[in-house]
């Protein structure tokens, strides 16, 4: 089952008057349950691509379709609604809300979709599990180590089943030994829970774990290889 399409995406920032072109045309397709790492050098455009499937920005030209509804025919509600329900994002600096606990943090997108408390909390419980965080519920993310917050930006993202995990280069601020860690632990996640995982990277490391490797260069494919 196909879970995005794009077709001819375009997306120009403007930026002081000037126009800066992200993206010039790209067309890809991604299938349910996918491994897939978006790479190429810093400005390819691989950020930009993440975040309009993410529905976190929209695009100047060209479609995107999620589910078989064009996301451009959507009002900002709607938008907002698929990505609360189908989509969990995972950033290189966690971007977990300081204040919050461990459990806080990851009931917090359950409570945005109106769960009942105490099946948040157990739902949270199961994602922490997942994770391997089981004794951390607790913790401010201060008190963690960047891997640890990984984790949790992890379960808080799988907590609510997305469709689809986008992660925006998730091992860019963790030295080799714990990005390893956090890749095999979203392997592990694509094989248990089918959810389809997409992220960017510049690393051939990361690379090497994916399925399928799509190569940005100036806002298009370049090349694209599966194994
Ligand atoms: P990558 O993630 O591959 O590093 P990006 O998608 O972040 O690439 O950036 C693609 C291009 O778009 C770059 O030239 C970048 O400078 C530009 N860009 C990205 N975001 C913005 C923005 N908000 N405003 C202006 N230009 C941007
Ligand atoms: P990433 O490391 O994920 O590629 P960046 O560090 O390139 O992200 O960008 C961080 C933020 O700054 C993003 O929201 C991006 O859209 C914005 N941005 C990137 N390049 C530019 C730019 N040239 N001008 C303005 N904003 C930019």
């Amino acid at each position: 089952m196909k879970v995005v399409k794009a077709v001819d995406v375009v997306k120009d920032y403007s930026l002081n008057g000037m126009t800066v072109p992200a993206l010039r045309g790209v067309s890809l397709e991604f299938e349910g349950g996918e491994f897939t790492a978006v790479a190429g050098p810093s400005g390819s455009g691989k950020s930009t691509f993440l975040h309009l499937i993410g529905c976190l920005d929209t695009l100047t030209s060209g479609t995107i379709s999620m589910g078989g509804s064009d996301l451009a025919s959507l009002s900002k509600k709607q938008l907002a609604l698929i990505r609360r329900h189908n989509i969990g994002f995972i950033f290189q600096a966690y971007n977990l809300i300081p204040v919050l606990t461990v459990m806080e943090n990851v009931s917090f997108p359950l409570t945005l979709l109106g769960v009942d408390k105490n099946e948040a909390r157990d739902r949270a419980r199961l994602a922490l599990h997942d994770v391997g965080l089981d004794s951390m519920e607790n913790r401010r993310p201060k008190e963690m180590s960047g891997g640890q917050q990984q984790r949790v930006a992890i379960a808080r993202a799988l907590v609510k089943h997305p469709a689809i995990i986008l992660a925006d280069e998730p091992t860019a601020n963790l030295d080799s030994k714990t990005g390893r860690e956090i890749l095999e632990l979203m392997v592990q996640l694509n094989q248990s829970e089918k959810t389809t995982f997409i992220f960017s990277t510049h690393d051939q490391m990361v690379m090497d774990y994916a399925r399928r490797v799509i190569m940005l260069r100036d806002g298009q494919v370049e090349s694209e290889t599966k194994r």
